[in-house]
């Protein structure tokens, strides 16, 4: 069994530089499926098992409907082609202590960018403007970029689960949701914390200390071996308690590493899997009513034998930012 690693001319230095030497290096001339093909064909041939076929695993989470029609053409006879999504992704879940560092750097950074942002002030300038500037500050820091397009939502703005800030001043009294993430040295971070600009009026009060104590108790039963759906239905039940089940419409977290969205899934439908020490996933309850306002707190959570372990040093309680 060999590794092999194709990449082309236009990686050649970075690869020898950044590929480890458990892999054979092969620079492409023609297109990589095509060279990767060509590969398995002169090995059988060097071995004199020519046509002896085998099976190719592919990723088919990632691989496009016309590379795909591509690999059936080039296709040596007798092999078959075998669907592996997940398979290289499930090898990533449980993190190595190199790889635990530097994501608790990605999120030291990230904390550090965005208690700078709100230092300065967020209250009158654009929903643009502070992720502007919250993506600088990350990139100052070090990071290489964001491991995702920064959320900076205000108001009822902040009712959409994704939102794309808008070119519109944040106003004072209202509810603001900032949703970022570093990417350091290849790792990525993921955060959310939502603010009050001023006084807020009882439902807003009411929903964020649901969602923090949703978000309290989920990111308390967090320990190797409970599944991802029982910590997704810990924070659930308390917010369907409350009514706001409807409001609650996305999963509860998400594996984070290379990726900022990867295995494992704690979520109602893919978090069969029981949590494993040394993986990192994301706790992030939200409730989201439409038209008015909307709640989200999220952690980034290391797996240990003691249970969670948050990576998010920013404070939960209620906070004012001006
Ligand atoms: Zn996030
Ligand atoms: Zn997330």
């Amino acid at each position: 069994v060999g590794h092999r690693f194709f990449t082309d001319f236009r990686y050649d230095t970075q690869s020898a530089v950044q590929v480890p030497e458990l892999f054979t290096r092969a620079i492409a001339a023609v297109d990589l499926l095509e060279a990767a093909l060509r590969s398995i064909d002169s090995r059988e041939a060097a071995t004199g098992a020519a046509g002896a076929g085998g099976r190719l695993g592919f990723d088919d989470a990632g691989l496009t409907v016309k590379q795909y029609t591509r690999l059936e053409e080039l296709l040596p006879a007798g092999w078959e082609l075998v669907a592996s999504g997940g398979m290289v992704e499930g090898l990533r879940e449980v993190k190595d202590a190199g790889e635990l560092e530097r994501i608790v750097a990605a999120a030291r950074l990230a904390d550090e960018a965005l208690t700078s942002v709100l230092q300065a002030g967020v209250v009158g300038r654009t929903e643009r403007d502070v992720a502007i500037d919250l993506e600088l500050a990350m990139r100052r820091l070090g990071a290489e970029c964001p491991s995702f397009p920064s959320i900076v939502a205000a108001g009822e703005h902040s009712a959409l689960p994704h939102a794309e800030p808008r070119a519109v001043a944040i106003p004072k009294g209202t509810l603001l949701t900032i949703d970022w993430g570093a990417q350091l040295d290849g790792y990525c971070s993921d955060c959310t914390r939502t603010y009050a600009t001023g006084e807020l009026a009882e439902p807003e009060r009411e929903v964020y200390e649901l969602v923090r104590e949703a978000q309290a108790r989920a990111l308390a039963a967090v320990r190797p071996g409970a599944s991802g759906r029982e910590v997704d239905q810990v924070a659930r039940g308390i917010i369907e308690e409350a009514g706001h089940g409807e409001h609650f419409g996305h999963g509860l977290g998400h594996g984070v590493g290379l990726e900022v969205h990867e295995a494992p899934r704690l979520s109602r439908t893919g978090g069969e899997q029981s949590l494993r020490t040394g993986q990192v996933v994301t706790v992030e309850p939200g409730v989201y009513l439409p038209g008015a306002f909307g709640v989200r707190i999220e952690d980034l959570v290391v797996v240990t034998e003691d249970g969670g372990q948050s990576l998010s040093g920013l404070p939960k309680t209620l906070t004012v930012v001006d």
